[in-house]
């Protein structure tokens, strides 16, 4: 049924903290299916947000229900973590926008129905708003990018806008300036924060096991050799501290109370850790780590992906270091 009521639009796409523990859960098994993420804890909050009555009834029902897909295009060949330099133009002509630009790594790209474009407003100074592109207009093309060692279960693509028009309806008029497509990448990023702790801890449960079977010396298993025994209690004490981190921020969120800045140390935090648990899981398998018998060397790749979207690791750190400081260091 669709929401009636702006509290329960909010409440339809909010990540509350039981829905975070299933997708902690979720990516015991596989990542934190990207597709699912980009579409529903990215594009549905951008138009539940920001999207007027009209856009919510169009395609919230059938974004909700999986029938149309949505894709995200703020990322452009050249601007990445700096997306304020971004050169894709909206222009304002009649009754329409007239959009030409680039965006790169775009997450289902060449599947979605709707895209969210964000775009600088030639008419408005140049300020970033968003708006939806329906991807079969004349104009618009996506194209795959091949040869990703990462997430490869996820379709990740190009898009080219030239000289594509849009009704002037298919702005998103809550948008205003480059801090309305950060604001709800929030909500992405505390999933994400959920999300490695699960591949941390697929990673630790194989490696657990691996280790109490192998045999090396003496006829003894690997895991009573002290150094392994270190690295499995390394791996398990960083999984509970994250646990216990991303717990807080997800009270702090419950209440209201939680700032970007908590978000982006749980984002750092667990995705560095559950790479590290990867490379130490690896290692204890030996040989074998690198195997696709074995889940590691998939968590390993796609974890490196999750350290660069959504804000980079180093981007996450000057966040942090400009919440503490009071100085702006980007
Ligand atoms: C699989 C995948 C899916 C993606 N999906 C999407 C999507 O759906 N939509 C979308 O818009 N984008 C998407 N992205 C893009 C992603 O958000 C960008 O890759 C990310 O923002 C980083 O930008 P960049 O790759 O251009 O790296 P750059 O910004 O070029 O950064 C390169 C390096 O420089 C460092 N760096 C940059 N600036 C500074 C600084 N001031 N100080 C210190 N270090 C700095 C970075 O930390 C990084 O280590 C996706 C990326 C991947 C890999």
């Amino acid at each position: 049924m669709v929401p009636q009521h702006p509290q329960q639009w909010r409440r339809w796409i909010q990540l509350f903290l039981y829905d975070a523990i299933v997708i902690e859960e979720m990516s015991r098994v596989r990542a934190h299916g990207l597709m699912m993420g980009l579409h529903s804890d990215i594009c549905l909050p951008y138009l539940v947000s920001f999207g007027s009555e009209e856009q919510k009834n169009t395609w919230l029902p059938a974004m909700q229900k999986g029938e149309k897909l949505g894709c995200f295009g703020l990322t452009e060949p050249d601007f990445g973590s700096n997306p304020g330099g971004m050169r894709t133009r909206a222009k304002n002509v009649g009754k329409e926008y007239v959009l030409n630009g680039e965006k790169m790594w775009i997450t289902s790209g060449t599947i979605a129905d709707v895209a969210v474009i964000w775009a600088k407003v030639e008419d408005e100074a140049d300020k970033v708003r968003g708006f939806l592109v329906e991807t079969d207009r004349p104009g618009f093309k996506a194209a795959d990018i091949h040869g990703k060692w990462s997430l490869r279960a996820s379709v990740t693509s190009g898009l080219s806008l030239q000289d594509v028009h849009i009704p002037e309806s298919n702005l998103l008029p809550g948008s205003d300036g480059l801090k309305s497509p950060l604001m709800c990448l929030n909500q992405a990023r505390f999933g994400i924060a959920w999300g490695a702790i699960g591949a941390a801890m697929a990673c630790y449960d194989c490696a657990l096991q691996y280790s109490l079977l192998r045999k090396q010396f003496r006829d003894q298993p690997i895991a009573s050799h002290q150094l392994v025994q270190e690295k499995l209690a390394w791996m398990i004490s960083e999984i509970t501290k994250a646990q216990l981190l991303v717990l807080q921020v997800g009270r702090l969120k419950d209440t209201g109370k939680v700032q970007h800045q908590h978000i982006s140390m749980a984002k750092r935090n667990n995705v560095w850790m559950a790479l590290e648990c990867a490379r130490l899981s690896r290692d204890i398998l030996g040989a074998n780590g690198v195997a696709d018998d074995y889940p590691i060397m998939r968590h390993l790749m796609n974890l490196e992906s999750v350290k660069t979207y959504e804000g980079t690791h180093d981007i996450h750190t000057l966040i942090i270091g400009a919440s503490v400081t009071g100085i702006d260091a980007f």
